[in-house]
Parts: structure tokens; C-alpha cells; sequence
């Protein structure tokens, strides 16, 4: 088996001439820069955080900037990037690090793992990629590269997979050139050693891998069959007065929490019941036309949900007054600044 020595020479090498070295968070590196793009890049690919990255960097161009501005504010930049409990984490990071660490980004492992958001693998990014100190990381990408290279064949999910993948990692770890090769496990997780189509020939480990001496690639890693998804279903009801939607803001538990969305009802549920419970929930109300639009599914950690658009034109808005902090009637031509679930906003760029 290749040892740790040849295994960093070989893969710096690889990293010299194919390696990325342009992205965004790479330029003008500080721990901040590099913290927003690790936490952006969790679980979403390079190509689809560059351009919220670059927005959010525009926007909040330090950690203080971060921390002053309202959460709705960061939520709506992270509208359509999914998985909102990191920009949520994000924020209340940068308020824990100006309060406790005086506006300093810790640079100790425990306490950057002690921040909301942050686990040892992020920490290890941070340290190595933003104060070139040695860390491990262990994200997906590096995770799928060892189990191949390493030909591990119980299911990555095993709690005794993920010790044996820490303890290698930490083996391989350099001393030197640390962020370099940082960026070349990650580089070629993304790029070489992918999920679906791992290009062998071109990466620079090919001739110790077990996974691909065994042409096991396209099996390893494995995983424990998971149990189906329940299914569950809602529908959204998108009241529209003129040119303006009724919004309202979800509660802080279950999916998108405190994000804004449409109200909901059960479904299926037929017009006249429906007609009955909006009169009951909105008095005063005159509905004008109704419209189902095609039920679509959105599949979460837990579950599936399958989510029936009801859009209703309505001529003559309740009279009861809205609590705003609870409701608010969105405007299709003015955007506001608050954070909506991907396909509220899918939505309402349809209306639009
Ligand atoms: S040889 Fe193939 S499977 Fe092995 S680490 Fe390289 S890309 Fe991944």
C-alpha cells in the first residue's frame, strides 16, 4: 500500500498542474471567506455556490457586516440554496464570534467545533485552508476517495467505517503545504474520483487503489439500504390580490423554519370545503377563480412531500388584520428581502 509520504508527493503533484485555484474563496483567503464557502459547499456543488457565494460576499463583506444584518436578510440570500439551517448557524455564528471572540476568528479546533455549524471536518478546512495549520478534514468528497482507495467495503454510514476513514485521514495529513492539500483530497473527490463516473486514468493514485484493481468503483462506498421515505402530502394555497401573495412566516420547527411560505391546507380536499375554510380563516374574503396546478414532490432527510399548488384570485382581500410578523402580503413585482423555501420561490416566479 502506498505510504503517507508518496501518496502527498503524488497527489501535490496532481494538485500543481490540475488543481483549482481560482475559485472565489480562494482569492483574498481569510478565515471568514473560507468559513462562508465551507458552509455553502456543504452538501452542494462548486458551480451552484459560486454565484450565491459571490452575492453573499457583496452583501456581507466581513463578519461584522454579517452579524449586524437581519437574519430574514441572509435568509433571502441563501433563497434556493436548500438545507437553511447553515445560513441560520452562519449568523449566529458570526454574533457568538463578535460577542465571545471579540470580532477574532478562534483558530483552535475545540473551539471552533463548540460553534453552531461547525463540525470537525469544517474546522479542519478552516484551519488548514484559512491558518495553513495542520487539520484533517473528512468531508463526502474525501470520504468517497478513501473508501475506493483504501477498497473498504463496509457501508460508509457504519459508525466503525467513519473511525477507521478518521484515523486514515489523519495519518495521511501533511505538515507541510497543508491548505494545498486540503484543496487536493477535495479537488479530487469533485472532480476525478466522482460519485457516478470515476475518471481512474486520470487520477493520480489509480495504481494503489483497491477499488479500482478490484473494479469495485462503482460499488464502494457502500451503504446500509435505508428505509423507504414516508410520504406526506399538503397543499399550498397561493392567495393572489392583485399583484400581491399572501405569505406567511413557518414556524421554528419541522422543514424551512422561519422561512416564509404560502398557508396550507390539507389535501385533497374539495372547492366548496376549501371555499368554507378560507371564508372561515380570511372573513370577508371573495374568491374569483381557483386553479390546481400539478402536484410536484420535494423529498426531505425523513420523508417525502408531495405538495399540490391551489392558486386562488381574489377580489376583495380580508378585512382581519395580519400580524406581520406572521404574515405579510409579498408583492410579485417588488422583491423583498426575506428568505423563501425553493419552490415557494419557483412559484411565485411563475405567477410573476
Ligand atoms: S483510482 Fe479511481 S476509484 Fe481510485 S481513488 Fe482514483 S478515481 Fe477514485
Amino acid at each position: 500500500m502506498l505510504t503517507a509520504t508518496s501518496l502527498q508527493r503524488q497527489l501535490l503533484k496532481w494538485f500543481d498542474q490540475y488543481g483549482r485555484k481560482n475559485l472565489p474563496w480562494q482569492a483574498n483567503k481569510t478565515p471568514y471567506r473560507v468559513w462562508v464557502a465551507e458552509i455553502m459547499l456543504q452538501q452542494t456543488q462548486v458551480a451552484t455556490v459560486i454565484p450565491y457565494y459571490l452575492r453573499f460576499m457583496t452583501t456581507f463583506p466581513t463578519l461584522q457586516h454579517l452579524a449586524n444584518a437581519p437574519l430574514d436578510t441572509v435568509l433571502h440570500l441563501w433563497t434556493g440554496l436548500g438545507y437553511y439551517s447553515r445560513a441560520k448557524n452562519l449568523h449566529r455564528t458570526a454574533n457568538m464570534i463578535m460577542q465571545e471572540y471579540n470580532g477574532h476568528f478562534p483558530d483552535h479546533l475545540e473551539q471552533l467545533t463548540t460553534l453552531p455549524g461547525i463540525g470537525t471536518s469544517t474546522a479542519g478546512a478552516i484551519l488548514a485552508c484559512a491558518f495553513n495549520r495542520k487539520a484533517t478534514i473528512l468531508d463526502g468528497n474525501v470520504k468517497r476517495v478513501l473508501t475506493r482507495l483504501y477498497g473498504i467495503e463496509n457501508p460508509i454510514n457504519d459508525k466503525k467505517t467513519q473511525t477507521q476513514l478518521w484515523e486514515i485521514a489523519k495519518q495521511l495529513t501533511p505538515t507541510k503545504r497543508i491548505a494545498d492539500y486540503t484543496q487536493a483530497m477535495m479537488d479530487l473527490g469533485a472532480t476525478v474520483c466522482t460519485r457516478r463516473k470515476p475518471t481512474c486514468k486520470a487520477c493520480p493514485l489509480h495504481k494503489n487503489c483497491i477499488a479500482n484493481k478490484n473494479d469495485l468503483t462503482l460499488q464502494i462506498p457502500y451503504k446500509t439500504r435505508e428505509k423507504p421515505k414516508p410520504i406526506k402530502q399538503t397543499g399550498f394555497l397561493i392567495l393572489q390580490y392583485k399583484q400581491e401573495i399572501l405569505l406567511e412566516r413557518r414556524v421554528m420547527k419541522g422543514v424551512w423554519q422561519g422561512l416564509w411560505s404560502f398557508p396550507e391546507t390539507k389535501v385533497p380536499i374539495t372547492l366548496s370545503k376549501l371555499k368554507k375554510a378560507l371564508q372561515a380563516e380570511f372573513n370577508n374574503i371573495a374568491i374569483y377563480t381557483t386553479h390546481m396546478l400539478p402536484t410536484f414532490r420535494r423529498t426531505f432527510s425523513h420523508y417525502h412531500l408531495d405538495i399540490t399548488p391551489i392558486h386562488l384570485t381574489i377580489t376583495k382581500r380580508s378585512n382581519k388584520k395580519i400580524a406581520k410578523e406572521q404574515q405579510i402580503w409579498y408583492s410579485l413585482q417588488s422583491e423583498t428581502s426575506i428568505g423563501l423555501p425553493k419552490p415557494v420561490k419557483q412559484l411565485l416566479d411563475q405567477l410573476l
